[in-house]
């Protein structure tokens, strides 16, 4: 057993206005599973078969397995629909569930910070998944407007800060960059 595997697991955020928090997450998941680990990534309000990582992870990835947990559609942040809710909390189901059959050294919840944000999940019950986690297990929560919470509970804290982004320029979502 690798010394790795003795210390404890944890907790990363990426967050912030800027591209690319998913991206190093899924960074994250591919450094891991070079060193032989597992990894499970959870999308939240994510339901589109066609993101790049899907596919990568099913032809060349076995270590990786993503469920989404969302629908392909954007989530009212102000009304969010009883299935956008249902669909969170399962998402969340399907981590308390990786996370306690100890297959995966690391779970990513993918945009969970904006489902928290939305009011898809309560934060008690985010906090209590991290709190009763296995204690090796390293997660990676990912999305804007991190809770303060989170924040505070967490090892490691990126905010990705938006200096360009061509959206702005009229570049609108473009496979392989942005899905
Ligand atoms: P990535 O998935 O590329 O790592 P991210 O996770 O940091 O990005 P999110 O905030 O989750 O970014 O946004 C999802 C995707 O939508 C990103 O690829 C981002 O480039 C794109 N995006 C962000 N803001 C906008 C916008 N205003 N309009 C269109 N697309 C956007
Ligand atoms: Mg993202």
């Amino acid at each position: 057993m690798s010394q790795a595997t003795n210390e404890r697991g944890l907790l990363m955020v990426y967050t912030g206005n800027g591209k690319g928090k998913t991206t190093a997450a899924l960074g994250q998941a591919l450094r891991a599973i070079g060193h032989g680990r597992k990894v499970c990534v959870v999308q939240f309000m994510k339901g589109s078969k066609n993101y790049g990582e899907l596919q990568a992870a099913a032809m060349l990835v076995p270590n990786l397995v993503i469920v989404q947990s969302g629908l392909e559609t954007f989530v009212d942040s102000h009304h969010p629909a009883q299935i956008d809710i249902d669909l969170a909390r399962r998402g969340l189901e399907v981590a308390r569930n990786a996370a306690a059959s100890g297959e995966y050294q690391l779970i990513i919840l993918d945009e969970i910070n904006v489902a928290l944000d939305f009011h898809l999940l309560a934060l008690e019950e985010v906090i209590q998944f991290i709190r009763e986690k296995p204690p090796r297990l390293d997660l990676i929560l990912t999305g804007r407007r991190a809770a303060p919470e989170i924040v505070g509970l967490a090892d490691l804290v990126s905010e990705i800060v938006e200096i360009k982004h061509h959206y702005t320029a009229g570049v609108e979502a473009r496979e392989g960059i942005e899905f």
